[in-house]
């Protein structure tokens, strides 16, 4: 089972620290449908060198968007060895013409309600070359094999998935192409996924869900049952989740610490055009003074490049997150996947600039652009990470909570993501990095009195 890697992910003198967070749950989600007496080898390429001279009967690829000329590589490689080659995941549901010639099955769609049928039908020589996922059930899926995963390579080896999709529609997002013709929105039972929880070392937890306050009913009850684990976490919601009811006062009391946010966009006429409904007339602030007075840390997730941006947006929209304490921002240039609405209209306006899927990683501008130019859109989002992750404006966004420990762990965490990628890299070159752990659960424990004389613009001079 391979997860391929995009060529910087695997650079020999230098690998950012996002390529190593996570370990590849999909694939061993799948591994547990195998049988016990199955030789699995699960490689992921983001943090190994992949060992391709070997000679397996299966393999089994995971494909997304840019890794996927990678991935098509390996296919052939295997397939020219004479192994049995399947793919799956988000490229391939989203272009399996593209993916046929190069696998002998592809999978589209989740794969926990087809893979099982496929490996009855493989073992008895009768495997299809396309599997649908129609189904949706995660309800009684198996425990992950998680001993297949090489925990010390990742700083997040915890990582967790409980529910599949998220209840919204936005139009750049690759979801409603993955989960066509089904369910779009469904997750595990309550009792499974504590146990699954149960199940982990440490305290640190990461759930990757797209959105783990989607399921009011859901969520309620797994808080609920979390309480008294010591567990801290960190997972995403939408702000629309964060406002209602007490969803999020029940997240916090249960262990969550920081929490993932796609504001998008400051423009009510953006959040239209990309049908973000759940984000239109939200207070913004207001979701975030509740969060701050949980101590939940926030990860800003922010789009440029929409038609209705101009060349303010970049500046606007770092003094906004500033001023609002954000502890991390993730900036996106637009980027049109294939499979979505967005990527559909832009080619029936003529927009689509090529179809090297290697550029389309929220960097490169791969469309046509409206208010801004290309190089004003590329050089204004470099800057926008720049200048968010100043020491200055590091400093200046700690200083927005009301107290003390809450600054001194914004400023650790944020300085500590960006501000110390020598480190980070000796952690990933000596495999270490899990040793970095501790100090998350550190950062991330609970901050209790310690309240500071009326919190407010920083009173100290710019240290970048
Ligand atoms: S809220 Fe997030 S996960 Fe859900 S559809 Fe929108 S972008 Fe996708």
């Amino acid at each position: 089972m391979i997860l391929p890697a995009l060529t910087e992910a695997k650079g020999p003198y230098w690998r950012p620290i996002k390529y190593s967070l996570f370990p590849p749950l999909g694939l061993a989600t799948l591994a547990a449908y195998c049988s016990t007496a199955d030789e699995i080898d699960l490689q992921d390429e983001h943090v190994e060198e992949l060992n391709t001279h070997d000679s397996p009967d299966l393999v089994v690829i995971q494909v997304y968007i840019t890794n996927a000329f990678r991935a098509y590589a390996l296919a052939d490689h295997y397939r020219k060895k004479g192994a049995y080659v399947c793919m799956g995941g988000l490229h391939v549901s989203s272009l399996p013409k593209e993916a046929m010639p190069h696998a002998d099955t592809i999978f589209i769609g989740p794969g926990e309600d087809t893979f099982p049928q496929f490996l009855a039908d493989y073992k008895r020589n009768v495997a299809k070359p396309i599997y649908v996922n129609k189904e949706r059930d995660i309800k009684n899926i198996p425990p992950i094999r998680r001993d297949l995963i090489k925990r010390h390579l990742y700083l997040v080896p915890n990582s967790i998935v409980v529910s599949r999709g998220c209840p919204h529609h936005c139009d750049f997002c690759y979801k409603d192409a993955f989960f066509e013709g089904g369910k779009s929105f469904y997750t595990q039972k309550v009792d499974a996924a504590l146990q699954e929880i149960d199940r982990l070392p440490g305290r640190h937890l990461y759930f990757l869900d797209d959105h783990l306050l989607g399921n009011q009913k859901f969520a309620s009850a797994l808080f609920e049952g979390m309480k008294g684990m010591n567990r801290v976490f960190q997972g995403a919601s939408t702000i629309d989740a964060i406002l209602r009811g007490d969803l999020i006062e029940k997240a916090a009391e249960a262990g969550l610490r920081s929490v993932f946010v796609g504001f998008e966009t400051l423009s009510d006429d953006n959040l239209k055009q990309s049908n973000k409904k759940q984000n239109l007339d939200k207070n913004y602030e207001q979701a975030i003074q509740r969060l701050h007075s949980l101590g939940i840390m926030i990860n800003g997730s922010f789009v440029f490049g929409l038609d209705d941006d101009n060349n303010d947006v970049f500046k606007r929209t770092v003094d906004w997150g500033v001023q609002n304490g954000l502890t991390t921002a993730t900036y996106h240039i637009l980027t049109p996947y294939p499979g979505t609405r967005l990527y559909q209209s832009m080619k029936e306006e003529g927009r689509i600039l090529h179809d090297n899927w290697d550029l389309y990683d929220t960097r490169h501008v791969v469309y046509r652009t409206k208010g801004l130019t290309p190089q004003q859109l590329k050089a204004g989002y470099d800057w926008a990470y720049r200048s968010f992750y100043s020491w200055s404006n590091i400093w200046k966004a700690s200083w927005q909570h009301d107290k003390v420990k809450h600054t001194i762990k914004h400023f650790a965490y944020a300085g500590g993501w960006k501000k110390f990628e020598p480190l980070w890299n000796f952690m990933i070159k000596t495999r270490g990095l899990n040793k970095m752990l501790p100090l998350l659960e550190t950062i991330l424990s609970k901050v209790n009195g310690g309240k500071k004389e009326g919190a407010g613009p920083t009173p100290f001079p710019a240290i970048a």
